[in-house]
């Protein structure tokens, strides 16, 4: 039989190894931190994961983030919601209380949020999701609108507490191009450092070096660590 918790153990260990280097080829006193992303794997392989040492993990839909916050509820672990968020799923998701939320997509959907938590008295960390390549298969608001966008929602929503930007590396076999995508959606987040910007959330198994390299400082990976 395959031992699971030694291939975990060995992939986990390549990434974090990956990162510190790519980390130290950057910046010596930055601090990468690595969301494990879940979706494709079972609450055992999550448990196998905090065992080894990882805090963080990111699901893509509400329900199974529900799911997996509830059979792990034992364990002290840090959730991060990552997927598009429907307006009717509002109220579950702040019964979820994710300790950050990297899809926030739309005023709209900040709006709609903000109102739901106001009600409830609560606040709750989100990230703007920026669609950094215009891609349209892709959530996220406009590069060119992004800046406003953020300060709008900053402005208007206040229990929505904004913590920076998201984006996932455009969809390209071409590393200068998935390059200039992240590059791009540093460039906003450098600009909103005054603004209460300190995450810029991107990355992901097949681009998570690259994204570091260009200025990330949360990656999001799952089937690198997950994967046998
Ligand atoms: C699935 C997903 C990831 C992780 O993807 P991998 O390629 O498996 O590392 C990261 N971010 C988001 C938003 C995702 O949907």
């Amino acid at each position: 039989m395959i031992n699971k918790k030694e291939i975990f153990e060995k992939n986990l260990d390549r990434v974090l190894r990956n990162i510190e280097q790519a980390r130290l080829s950057v910046d010596e006193h930055s601090i990468i931190k690595l969301v494990a992303v879940s979706k494709y794997s079972s609450s055992e392989d999550i448990e196998m994961l905090y065992r080894l040492g990882q805090r963080a993990f990111g699901e893509n839909h509400i329900q199974q983030l529900g799911e997996r916050k509830e059979e792990l509820k034992n364990l002290p672990l840090e959730w991060h919601m990552l997927g598009h968020i429907q307006t009717n799923k509002i109220n579950k998701l702040i019964e979820l209380k994710p300790s950050l939320i990297h899809s926030l997509d739309s005023v709209k959907l900040a709006v709609a949020l903000n109102e739901k938590l106001a009600l409830k008295n609560i606040k709750l960390s989100a990230l703007l999701e920026i669609n950094s390549a215009s891609e349209e298969s892709k959530s996220g608001v406009e590069l060119s609108m992004a800046k406003d966008i953020y300060q709008e929602i900053r402005a208007t929503c206040p229990n929505i507490i904004l913590k920076g930007v998201m984006s996932i590396g455009a969809m390209s076999e071409d590393y200068e191009v998935v390059k200039k995508s992240f590059e791009a959606t540093y460039n906003i987040f450098d600009a909103l450092k005054n603004e209460g910007a300190t995450i810029c959330s991107m990355g992901m198994s097949g681009d998570y070096e690259l994204a570091i390299k260009c200025g990330s400082s949360m990656v999001r990976v799952g089937s690198s660590i997950f994967k046998g």
